[in-house]
């Protein structure tokens, strides 16, 4: 194997695969995206050839990684989330086949399933939503997306690359159809230190969360409204800080019984100094 195009995860970088971190920690150059976590880039050896993507046109990274596969080298070409979804990783591949080089893909954690989950917000749930479209607001020769279609599939819509046309986003589904009300939420930076999400209704979230740092993902639909209940993991982190909070939580589904914590933590941290 030369090449394998590994995802990264959503930016968290313990959200990689066992196998992709393999490939890393044995490789000989690597080529990355902006978005993947530097500490992944780290883990390659002292003396791999680490090169940014940032800069180079798809052609030349294509061309790169031929080049690289070509002389035998052990090539991660290490990509955000998964490589397959809006990732240029289907062009990569197919650069690869063309030219004969042997390659991989090792699968990601695709930002579609981790940054909604860690703003609490689950894209199926039974009785609230039964399917989810997946669309870029960004297509490749710049024309909007089709509302239209958009608005009749019915469920969770997610889009990628939508933070910078939010306004066109909300204003053409809504003319396509979609109701004003329907709740909606940007997350920004998901699963990072910094993730931040904001939720109103369509007709209000880019007045709100517009000017958001990317990279974001806009997730529409009536799941959002779960959000509330389920926003476990900023809860968490902030449990982990503060470990007091555990009192104030509103959900009493979410708090277990403060005897049965007690235990449950005390014989771990035996186990730990054991
Ligand atoms: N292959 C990637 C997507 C690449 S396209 C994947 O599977 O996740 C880049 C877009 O992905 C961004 O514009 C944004 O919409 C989304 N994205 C990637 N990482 C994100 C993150 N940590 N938080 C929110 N959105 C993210």
């Amino acid at each position: 194997m030369t090449v394998a195009l590994v995802g990264a995860g959503p930016g968290d970088p313990g959200l990689i695969t066992v196998r992709g971190l393999e490939l890393l920690r044995a490789c000989d150059a690597v080529v990355y995206d902006r978005l993947v976590a530097p500490e992944l880039v780290d883990e390659t050896p002292a003396d791999a050839l680490r090169i940014p993507r940032d800069g180079l046109l798809q052609k030349q990274i294509d061309d790169l990684l031929v080049a690289l596969g070509r002389q035998g080298l052990e090539v991660v070409r290490l990509k955000g989330g998964d490589p397959y979804v809006f990732g240029r990783g289907g062009e990569e591949a197919l650069a690869l086949a063309q030219a004969g080089i042997p390659f991989e893909v090792v699968p990601g954690i695709s930002s579609i399933a981790a940054v909604p989950a860690a703003a609490g917000i689950p894209v199926t749930h039974r009785g609230v939503s039964d399917r989810v479209t997946i669309a870029t607001a960004h297509a490749a020769d710049g024309s909007p997306p089709d509302y239209a279609s958009l608005v009749a599939a019915g469920g969770t819509l997610v889009l990628f690359m939508g933070l910078g046309r939010l306004r066109a986003l909300a204003d053409g589904l809504i003319r396509a159809g979609m109701a004003a009300a329907t709740p909606a939420a940007v997350v920004s930076r998901g699963t990072l230190p910094d993730q931040e999400a904001i939720t109103a209704t369509l007709d209000e979230i880019a007045d709100v969360a517009g000017d958001l740092p990317g990279p974001a993902l806009v997730v529409i639909g009536d799941v959002v409204a779960l959000s509330g209940r389920l926003g476990l993991q900023s809860r968490r982190a902030r449990l982990e800080d503060a470990p007091d909070a555990a009192h104030g939580l509103a959900d009493p589904m979410l708090v277990l019984d403060e005897r049965e914590a007690d235990e449950a933590l005390a014989s771990r941290a035996e186990a730990r100094s054991r």
